[in-house]
């Protein structure tokens, strides 16, 4: 068996819709599950409806334009819309009206996930007309705790549900489901974090030992860099979990981070090719399988420099540090880059308004708190002595690291 996954870039219209039914009905090799992420922007525009709505602003505008998105792909490859596209678009509706009286995260994960469950019923709709498909709601597999937004999966849980309930029809039907969505024990919808679709692909190849795990993208494959910052990049062959792994650790953007680990406790390959040019290879992920070691770099704006120092002219000691780590892991914030002196421990992390406020509220009767952003962070993995002349020339550095393999540096 073999999991595709396609992303919202690849369904964006309904060439794209096309373009993946033409992949998955020439694929005869073996049984297919397809995991399919909203069309286009509708995350976006869906947290956009979320916010409006809690505010109690008005939205209809970016309803309807969203509403009519989705009926012109369904129109043009239909010729009418799907009657579960309807009711899902009624359902949006009405928890739209209805959003008010919820906690910010779980009106989130009540409006979110139906850009994946439209998505779907206009995808499988249309590929059954000319393939053997069944739409499945991945939510009555997929069993997650009660962290809205962020939600952990039960892996226990999922994987009995998994192989009891999509496994039969799996076997005998090419499988169109959602990806990024799961339920709680009480039937609530729940998302798994932004770009989760690549980590349900990830699941269901754990949970249903598939042969192989391919993610459609619309690059060639993995890149040694963000193309739209690095203006000339080379594509990796064939990389190890590990490396990976450590790429997404540094925030390269190939793959969901949560991917990794399930499909590489079973030694299922990770393919990330194109959608747009089959004739290419793509990338290759699994087990020891680096060819080379080309410098892989990781550019992240946004970054926020915390410095605390300790108040009362003693050591920024262990006990200090462990306060300030508890903290950290608390409020579920990772740290990018990390440097302590006699009296103070610095720290870079994702800019966020809302985490910062909490970081004050927690240590400040302990530290003097200072904070410096907006800052750029870069990592290169595998650096070479010519890959240094890849970074901005005008670096103002704050704050740098380097080992055997890795150089990181944060600067304005
Ligand atoms: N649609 C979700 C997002 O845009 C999940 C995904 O695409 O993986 O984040
Ligand atoms: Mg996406």
């Amino acid at each position: 068996m073999q999991i595709f996954k396609f992303g919202g870039a690849s369904v964006k219209d309904a060439i794209g819709v096309k373009n993946l039914v033409e992949i998955v009905s020439s694929y005869t090799d073996d049984k297919v599950v397809v995991v399919v992420s909203a069309m286009g922007k509708t995350t976006n525009k869906l947290e956009e409806l979320v916010k409006h709505a809690l505010a109690g602003e008005n939205y209809s505008v970016s309803l309807e334009e969203l509403k009519s998105y989705h009926h012109e792909i369904a129109n043009e490859l239909l010729g009418e819309l799907p009657e579960r596209y309807l009711s899902f678009e009624k359902s949006l509706e009405g928890t739209l009206a209805d959003l008010e009286q919820y906690d910010s995260m779980l009106a989130y994960d009540k409006v979110v996930p139906h850009g994946e469950l439209m998505s779907t019923s206009i995808i499988e709709a249309y590929l059954n007309k000319n393939a053997n498909s069944e739409w499945f709601d991945i939510r009555s597999v997929i069993r997650t705790d009660q962290y809205f937004t962020e939600a952990n999966v039960d892996w226990v849980v999922t994987e009995k549900q998994i192989a009891k309930d999509l496994k039969p029809i799996a076997e005998k039907s090419i499988v169109v489901t959602q990806g990024f969505i799961g339920s709680d024990v009480e039937g609530n919808t729940t998302t798994l974090g932004r770009e989760g679709s690549d980590f349900t692909g990830a699941i269901l190849a754990y949970c249903l030992n598939a042969d192989g795990f391919t993610v459609w993208k619309d690059v060639p494959g993995i890149l040694n860099a963000d193309p739209r910052i690095l203006n000339k990049t080379e594509q990796y062959e064939k990389l190890s979990y590990r490396e990976v792994t450590e790429m997404t650790y540094y925030g390269a953007q190939v793959i969901h981070p949560k991917t990794l680990k399930p499909i590489a406790q079973k030694s299922i390959p990770l393919i990330v090719r194109s959608f747009l040019d089959r004739s290419k290879d793509g990338t290759t992920i699994a087990s020891e399988n680096t060819t080379k070691t080309i410098p892989c770099f990781v550019f992240k704006g946004n970054q926020l420099l915390v410095t605390a120092q300790v108040k009362d002219h003693s050591f920024m000691n262990e006990k200090k540090l462990g306060l300030i780590l508890q903290v950290l892991d608390l409020l579920n914030i990772k740290i990018n880059l990390m440097q302590n002196s006699a009296l103070t421990f610095s720290f870079c992390i994702d800019n966020k308004e809302f985490k910062s406020r909490r970081i004050k509220e927690l240590l400040n009767r302990d530290f003097i708190l200072s904070f410096d952003s907006p800052l750029n962070l870069a990592t290169i993995k595998n650096y070479t002595s010519e890959s240094f002349n890849m970074l901005p020339e005008d670096r103002s550095i704050i704050m740098e690291q380097k080992t055997a393999n890795n150089y990181q540096v944060l600067y304005r």
